[in-house]
């Protein structure tokens, strides 16, 4: 893709911040935030927006990566009542999100991408990525909550997209975020689990992974997750990293999993397959040099890097 850079930083010692969607500086000011704060951004001459229409971040095209200039997003009809602050960048920009209500006409220079392929390409910069996803999270969030869940009435977005108010009886809502484990599970002797969704590409592999129940701790869902999808009981557990995942609005909480057993028996509802790997051969994934053509997640994903752990011999 041309006109997005594709520079990175070094690699930092944290993993959570080698994760895709992770890279997001933007300082979001939230406690000071009130009725103008949206008017305010949007008048700030170096704003920048970014615009998104039939699940699509849009790239300009006549400037590098995705930021529209809040005029060229007017033009092309922004909806900006309800555009959402993500922060303010290290130099000073108001960095906003809004939708279109309809995908600009073709013949218009503008590109569509899905946030998952931009990810998966590594299109954009670390901290636009950040912000892509913070911006999918957000616009997602204020989209499915147009109307109260304690009296039905219609619901307005407050403090620059910060949060929703009822019109009717006041309540006020903030964005939700749903916890998913996702984790290593481990034998203590150079093996790990790894599964088969039925929607992975032919030959991928990747962890174990659930939402997080109510009522649960984050070591409670990892052990009841292994049982109900491998078979295996699970004793220690330990928290690696975490991801914001913003299909929709996920954070994996990424861990490593002591089994206490052997034996696979695995929910054929949820998974295709499921097995123990050697350490020896999961290197040989990394590599692309699987005999059968095994592959792992991508950089992008917080999978890749707790099987990384196992496969350098960290866990
Ligand atoms: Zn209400």
């Amino acid at each position: 893709m041309s006109g997005i850079q594709n520079g990175r930083a070094a690699q930092p010692a944290e993993m959570s911040a080698r994760t895709g969607f992770a890279g997001n500086r933007l300082f979001r000011d939230s406690e000071h935030r009130g009725a103008a704060t949206l008017t305010t951004a949007l008048e700030h001459p170096d704003a920048v927006v970014y615009l998104t229409a039939d699940r699509n971040w849009l790239a300009p095209g006549d400037r590098e990566g995705f930021a529209f200039s809040v005029s060229a997003a007017e033009r092309l009809g922004a909806e900006f009542g309800e555009a959402v602050l993500l922060g303010t960048d290290p130099m000073g920009r108001p960095v906003l999100a809004a939708r279109l209500p309809a995908m600009p006409p073709a013949d218009g220079g503008i590109a569509a991408y899905e946030l998952r392929g931009i990810a998966e390409g590594m299109l954009v910069d670390a901290d636009t990525e950040g912000r892509l996803a913070q911006a999918t999270h957000l616009l997602g969030w204020h989209a499915r909550n147009r109307f109260c869940g304690c009296c039905g009435g219609a619901t307005v977005s407050e403090a620059a997209g910060l949060r929703r108010r009822c019109t009717a009886c006041g309540e006020v809502i903030f964005p939700r975020i749903e916890p998913v484990t996702i984790m290593l599970v481990h034998d203590g002797a150079g093996r790990c689990i790894l599964g088969r969704q039925p929607r992975f590409k032919p030959g991928f592999w990747s962890c174990l992974a659930g939402f997080v129940e109510a009522g649960e701790t984050i070591e409670d869902a990892v052990r009841r997750e292994t049982l109900e999808e491998a078979g295996i009981k699970v004793g220690a557990v330990s928290y690696l990293a975490s991801q914001p995942w913003p299909f929709p609005g996920s954070l994996m909480i990424g861990c490593t999993a002591l089994a206490a057993g052997t034996e696979i028996l695995f929910d054929a509802t949820e998974l295709e397959d499921c097995r123990w790997f050697a350490r020896a051969e999961v290197r040989q994934m990394f590599e692309g040099r699987h005999p059968d053509g095994l592959m792992l997640p991508g950089r992008f994903a917080i999978a890749h890097h707790l099987i990384k752990a196992f496969a350098d011999g960290e866990v």
